[in-house]
């Protein structure tokens, strides 16, 4: 069984519909997928009709977007129930704060680059949570760079000249309304120090004495050393193991299925979730 627990959709920032999405995933010859779009369950409807017809398993989950000071963090939740208010109206709020934010960077970049709020709503699905990939697109379409992924490194880097944060809970809070909306929260790329600084080991423990059911230790933003000392503590706080692409289409250099979660892992998520696996 090859399931692939975190990809993005065009309900965020990742650049394949959900169909097409669950498509893929089925033609990467995955067994199970997970859509965890960015703040958004928007995208669960119509994945589901999709994996219905080509016969994959389907996860149904979100990737919470947390704030720790001036830390960003991002929390996997899996097959909570989406009609949960406070869960809800929680992604609601961080996708307006987003919006503002977009906003406000696209701002200060068009100071210096060839960038309008315009160019960025051009490269934004309806809908979409929005976020830094879009606004790469809007740069790379104004000829500013050749790839979202250049831009990463540069203008649109983590504590970046134009970095502004937005609102969002903790990831303590989002661990509570995760497990209050009956999902299980999972913290994605847990040591991935390339995206700028992460939780310390006492605070992901402080997470876990709150609830928390896992680390998505195998994922590119990890080296070796950091995947094993991830599982080493994983082991030690009694929290389950996950691998996943955080494939975002051709957004990203990930690709479906890089890394993979077992079986038996999925099923322990399963049993603890409030939404059905759809099969
Ligand atoms: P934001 O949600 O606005 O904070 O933007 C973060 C998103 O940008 C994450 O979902 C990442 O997957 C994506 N991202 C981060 N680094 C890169 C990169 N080097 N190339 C393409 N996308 C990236
Ligand atoms: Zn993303
Ligand atoms: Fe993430
Ligand atoms: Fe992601």
């Amino acid at each position: 069984m090859r399931l692939d627990l975190h990809t993005h959709s065009t309900c965020s920032d990742g650049t394949l519909s959900p169909a097409a999405l669950v498509r893929a995933a089925s033609e990467a010859g995955l067994d199970g997928v997970a859509l965890t779009d960015h703040d958004t369950t928007a995208g669960w409807a119509e994945a589901t009709e999709a994996a219905l017809a080509v016969g994959i398993a389907l996860v149904r989950g979100a990737e919470v977007s947390c704030q720790d000071g001036a830390l960003g963090v991002h929390l996997l939740s899996y097959l909570h129930d989406p009609e949960d208010a406070p869960l809800r109206d929680s992604m609601a709020a961080a996708r307006t704060s987003r919006e503002h934010r977009a906003r406000r960077m696209t701002e200060l970049i068009g100071r210096d680059y060839p960038l309008t709020w315009a160019d960025v709503v051009a490269h934004t699905p309806p809908g979409a949570t929005v976020g830094r990939p879009h606004i790469a697109d809007a740069l790379v379409a104004n000829g500013v760079a050749t790839h979202r992924d250049a831009l990463f490194a540069t203008i649109l880097a983590n504590d970046g000249p134009y970095d502004i944060p937005y609102q969002a809970p903790t990831s303590l809070e989002a661990v509570r309304l995760v497990l209050a909306a009956g999902g299980v929260p999972v913290l994605a790329h847990p040591a991935a120090g390339r995206r700028g600084a992460t939780l310390t080991e006492e605070e992901i423990a402080g997470l876990a004495d709150a609830g928390l059911v896992g680390l998505e230790v195998d994922h590119r933003d990890h080296t070796p050393q950091q995947r094993r000392r991830m599982r080493d503590l994983a082991r030690s706080l009694g929290l389950l193991v996950t691998g996943a692409s955080d494939f975002h289409g051709t957004g990203k250099k990930n690709e479906l299925g890089e890394n993979l979660t077992s079986p038996e892992v999925l099923a322990q998520i399963e049993a603890l979730g409030r939404t059905a696996v759809v099969r």
